[in-house]
């Protein structure tokens, strides 16, 4: 009986090499979600599947389950998008590499797959296209993925007195709440500054839908800000040691 097979259309995250001209590429996709697939041969340039299975490809294929691990293998594969210019722009690899790795850290849950490809995407799309910076956009990847999946801050007011808008605003990373100036404590350690276009911007991040949380832009101190929070938002809620993170930011030019 032949195999039965799946159709899953998503995003080449992560490649790894294996014996020969073999690989194990890592997928997001909107229907299984984060998965690897063995592609034998995909290293040859002539192969059939090298193109559709390259890193930073959206692409569609239609799998079978290997019987003997939880790899799938390939029987069609389509290209959809090939993110041509982020080649060309190391820093560009560089946090489109850094999104890889936080996908593959943080629990995708089921009813969410689509929601976190389509972000994947529109940022890739972002950020490829000028439209943000780099800091925005990966500030606004790492405050969104940490939304979708299970860690959506609380940033409609003060912890304390639920004031809604302050000219000054502390954000605590840990539990994910905003304090204002009237309330916060010089003992409250650990708090980050976020002035009012910033705690504007998490809002965004935090409750926009998908279409409409690419309408806003920021830059300056604000965006500086903004990215002080979300980056110690994600290490304080997954892992501490993202090498992604680390060659990222060995390439970064911060904006002026
Ligand atoms: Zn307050």
């Amino acid at each position: 009986m032949a195999n039965q097979t799946i159709k899953a259309t998503g995003i080449v995250i992560k490649e790894i090499k294996t014996k020969e001209n073999d690989k194990i590429i890592t997928v997001l996709s909107k229907e299984l979600g984060v998965i690897s697939i063995y592609v034998k041969g995909a290293m040859r340039l002539k192969n059939k599947f090298h193109s559709a299975t390259g890193l930073f490809t959206y692409s569609e294929f239609i799998l079978f389950e290997s019987r003997s691990s939880d790899l799938y293998q390939i029987n069609e594969a389509s290209v959809k998008h090939i993110f041509h210019q982020l080649s060309t722009n190391v820093e560009h690899l560089a946090l489109a590499m850094y999104m890889s790795e936080l996908v593959c850290e943080v629990n995708v849950p089921d009813d969410m797959n689509n929601e976190i490809l389509r972000l994947f995407l529109n940022m890739l799309h972002m950020l490829t296209t000028g439209k943000w910076s780099v800091s925005l956009c990966k500030a606004a990847f790492e405050m969104r993925l940490l939304c979708d999946t299970g860690f959506r801050p609380n940033l409609l007011g003060c912890k304390k007195c639920a004031k809604f808008e302050t000219e000054i605003f502390y954000f605590d990373t840990e539990n994910g709440e905003i304090v204002c100036t009237n309330c916060w404590k010089p003992y409250d350690v650990g708090y980050y500054i976020a002035e009012m276009p910033t705690i504007m911007a998490l809002r965004y991040l935090a409750y926009a839908d998908l279409e409409k949380m690419f309408t806003f832009n920021l830059t300056g101190i604000p965006l500086y800000q903004l990215g002080q929070i979300c980056e110690k938002y994600v290490l304080e809620h997954t892992k501490y040691d993202y090498k992604t993170l680390d060659f990222f930011k060995s390439v970064h030019i911060e904006e002026k």
